[in-house]
C-alpha cells in the first residue's frame, strides 16, 4: 500500500487529502468535493504542475511567462531549464509563444507580462 498526504490546490479552501493506493484501487479522504478526489488520484498516479516564472531581459526589464497547460511533474526542472536558456525575442508581447511544445510536453511557454 502507498499513502500520500497532500493539499488539494484546485480551489482556495485547500483541503488536506489522504490518498491510499492499494493495488489498482485508489481512495481519497478529506476532500470536500469531487474535484479533490480527482486531484488526489492524479497526484498519486501522474502528478502535473503549471509553471510560472520571470525572465530577466537584456534591457533590465522582465518577462513573465507560464505554461499553457499543466506538465508532468517529472519534467518540471527540464522545462524551467528550457525557459531560462531560451533566446529573448526582439519585440515580446503579451500572449506570444516563447517556446512551442516545451520538452515534448505539448505545452507552450506563453508570455503573460512584459516589463
Ligand atoms: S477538495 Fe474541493 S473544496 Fe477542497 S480544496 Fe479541493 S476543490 Fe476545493
Amino acid at each position: 500500500m502507498k499513502i500520500l498526504e497532500t493539499t488539494c490546490i484546485r480551489c482556495p479552501v485547500g483541503c488536506h487529502l489522504r490518498v491510499e493506493k492499494n493495488g489498482e484501487n485508489i481512495s481519497v479522504e478529506g476532500n470536500r468535493c469531487p474535484r479533490g478526489a480527482e486531484y488526489g488520484k492524479q497526484e498519486m498516479t501522474a502528478p502535473m504542475r503549471t509553471i510560472t516564472t520571470i525572465l530577466k531581459r537584456k534591457n533590465g526589464g522582465t518577462l513573465a511567462v507560464r505554461t499553457s497547460r499543466a506538465i508532468p511533474k517529472e519534467k518540471y526542472f527540464a522545462v524551467l531549464d528550457a525557459i531560462h536558456s531560451c533566446v529573448e525575442p526582439k519585440n515580446p508581447k503579451f500572449g506570444d509563444i516563447l517556446i512551442e511544445n516545451v520538452c515534448d510536453t505539448e505545452a507552450n511557454i506563453i508570455i503573460t507580462e512584459v516589463n
